[in-house]
Formats: structure tokens, C-alpha cells, sequence
């Protein structure tokens, strides 16, 4: 394995293609927006300065690393000295399967598809191309320098070979592969969104406040993030999409979406990445704020 190509330069493809270019691979990094491809190519930048603030890297290393990335737009072209494929493009079933026929035509033969996705089957993905013993979900945890876990995700048909492959290629990169089986929600969202979900139910019942609900599980439980915020970081339109592929793969109404989550959704109010969600994100401030809505009906109860 010399040579990767990372598909969809955004918030997990940019640390995805940090990471192999900081272990010496040779990094092509491909996304249809050349301005993302930029502003990845900034947060890296960005990035590696931190781990020298930190001492953890040198100014050599960053500037090899740098070296190591090539940034492309066109898919086809990027792919053609491929030994292993990377897709972290956005999170749509119909963009994936079209994306893995257009790998399937173009990287060489014997290359490696993986998908960092957090919910579509690998098994579906595989049937789209003709090769899906070669295809394997590759699921790297946000942030991708700092998170040390690789969720390795078997398709029906992934073959133990490719497995071993990109278990060891986890290991060089530092991380820490956990090898599991095609079902939904694999492993990691299985049990965290049921949990999210949970905590959200708790708020619309009236059980307890949003800044309640995650200082029990951050002091209680040790967790570093509460739940909510955690929902908020994630983003809810994507903690919705997941819970409604754990409820159709599942047909088990514990995995339904809570009403609350819906309707937050539809109304725009994302966390982080829209600026509002259990709390309040504001770009002057450091931190954040319970957001008022919670506020004002925190005693309450929300299913009023
Ligand atoms: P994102 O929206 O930040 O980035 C997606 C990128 O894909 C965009 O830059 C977009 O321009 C690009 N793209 C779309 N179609 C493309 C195409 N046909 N060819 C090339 N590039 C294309 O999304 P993200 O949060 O980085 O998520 C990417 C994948 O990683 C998703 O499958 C998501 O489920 C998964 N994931 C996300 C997280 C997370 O915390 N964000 C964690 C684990 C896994």
C-alpha cells in the first residue's frame, strides 16, 4: 500500500488524508468543489501547527506531510494509481452507489474500496460495484488526527484477506482497528444513537433540563461530552438519518426518531454547524449557551 486516494475533502476526508500523508503515504485528495479542496488544504495546515504547539511534531514533519497531499477534482483521475480508495463523501445512499460504480470502472484492479460512511450498509455499496469481496467500510471517528478508533466494517462479501489489509494499514496509521459485522448502525452507532435518542426523549418528556440531562452522564457516567452536545457536534440532521436506518434496518419502534429531534431538524436548528441546537454556538464567544427554547420550557413539560 503506497498510494491513497481520499474521495469528498470535507470535514473527515481532510483529517482522513492528514493522517495517511503524516504515516508517509502519498495522499490524493479529491472533491468536485476545488474551493473545499482548498480550505482542506488550509485545515490541515492548521492542524499540523497544532500538533507542533504541542511538540508532538516537527516543522519538517508538517512540511512532508503537506508534500504527501495532491489535491485533484476529478474522480476518475484521481483514482488511477489507487491502491486502496477512501470515500468520505457526503452521507447519501444514492451519491454512494454512484460513486462506487464510477470507482469500480476506474481504480485498478486489486485496489481497495473503503467507505468511511457512519450508516449506509457496505453490502449495498458492494453490490454497486463488481468487485464488493474488494469493498469494506473504513470508519474513522471525528476528529480523525485525534481519535485513535477505526471502526473496520465486513460487508457480506469482504474477504478475510482485505479485512487483514486494512486492519494492519489502521495499525500504522496509530489507530486502533475494531473489526465488526454489516448490520445497521454498525457497532458504534448501534449503541451511541439509541443513547442520543434517549436523552432527547428525556428532555421532551420533561425529565430534566438540557444542561441537567448532560451533566448526569458527563459526571455520572465519565462521559467527556454530555449527550446533547454530542447530538449538537454530530449535527441532528445526521443523528436523524442514522436513527431512521436503525429503525427501517431494524423495523423496532425502540430506534424511532424522538418527535422533538424531527422537529428540530425541520426547523433548521442543526448544533454547531447551523449555530443552534440543544445550545447555542455564537463564533465571538468561546463555549456555549443553552439555547433559550430550552430555557423557557425546561420546566415544562415539551409534549405540551
Ligand atoms: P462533509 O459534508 O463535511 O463533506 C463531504 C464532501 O464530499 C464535500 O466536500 C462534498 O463537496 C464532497 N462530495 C460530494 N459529492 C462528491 C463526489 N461525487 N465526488 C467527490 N466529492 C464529493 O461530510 P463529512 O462530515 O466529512 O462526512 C463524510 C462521510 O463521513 C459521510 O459518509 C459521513 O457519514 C461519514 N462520517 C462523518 C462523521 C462526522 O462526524 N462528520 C464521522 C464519521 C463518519
Amino acid at each position: 500500500m503506497k498510494n491513497i486516494s481520499v474521495i469528498g475533502a470535507g470535514t473527515m476526508g481532510n483529517g482522513i488524508a492528514h493522517v495517511f500523508a503524516q504515516n508517509g503515504f502519498s495522499v490524493t485528495l479529491i472533491d468536485l468543489n476545488t474551493a473545499q479542496l482548498e480550505k482542506a488544504i488550509a485545515t490541515i495546515g492548521k492542524n499540523l501547527d497544532r500538533q507542533i504547539a504541542k511538540g508532538t511534531l516537527t516543522e519538517n514533519e508538517k512540511s512532508s506531510t503537506l508534500k504527501n497531499i495532491t489535491i485533484v477534482s476529478d474522480v476518475s483521475e484521481g483514482i488511477k494509481k489507487a491502491d486502496l480508495v477512501v470515500e468520505a463523501a457526503t452521507e447519501n445512499i444514492d451519491l454512494k452507489l454512484k460513486i462506487f460504480k464510477q470507482l469500480d470502472d476506474a481504480a485498478p484492479q486489486g485496489c481497495i474500496l473503503a467507505t468511511n460512511t457512519s450508516s449506509i450498509s457496505i453490502t449495498k455499496i458492494a453490490a454497486a460495484t463488481k468487485r464488493p469481496e474488494l469493498v469494506i467500510g473504513m470508519h474513522f471517528m471525528n476528529p480523525v488526527p485525534v481519535m485513535k478508533l477505526v471502526e473496520i466494517i465486513n460487508g457480506y462479501a469482504t474477504k478475510k484477506e482485505v479485512t487483514d489489509t486494512v486492519v494492519e494499514l489502521s495499525k500504522q496509521l496509530g489507530k486502533v482497528p475494531c473489526a465488526v459485522n454489516d448490520y445497521p448502525g454498525f457497532i458504534a452507532n448501534r449503541i451511541l444513537m439509541p443513547m442520543i435518542n434517549e436523552a432527547i426523549y428525556s428532555l421532551y418528556e420533561g425529565v430534566a433540563g438540557v444542561e441537567e440531562i448532560d451533566t448526569v452522564m458527563k459526571l455520572g457516567m465519565a462521559h467527556p461530552m454530555g449527550p446533547l452536545q454530542l447530538a449538537d457536534f454530530i449535527g441532528l440532521d445526521v443523528c436523524h438519518s442514522i436513527l431512521k436506518v436503525l429503525h427501517d434496518g431494524f423495523g423496532n419502534p425502540k430506534y424511532a426518531p424522538c418527535p422533538l429531534l424531527v422537529n428540530m431538524v425541520m426547523a433548521g436548528k442543526l448544533g454547531v454547524k447551523s449555530g443552534e441546537g440543544f445550545y447555542k454556538y455564537e463564533a465571538e464567544r468561546k463555549g456555549w449557551v443553552v439555547s433559550e427554547r430550552f430555557g423557557r420550557y425546561r420546566d415544562d413539560n415539551l409534549q405540551g
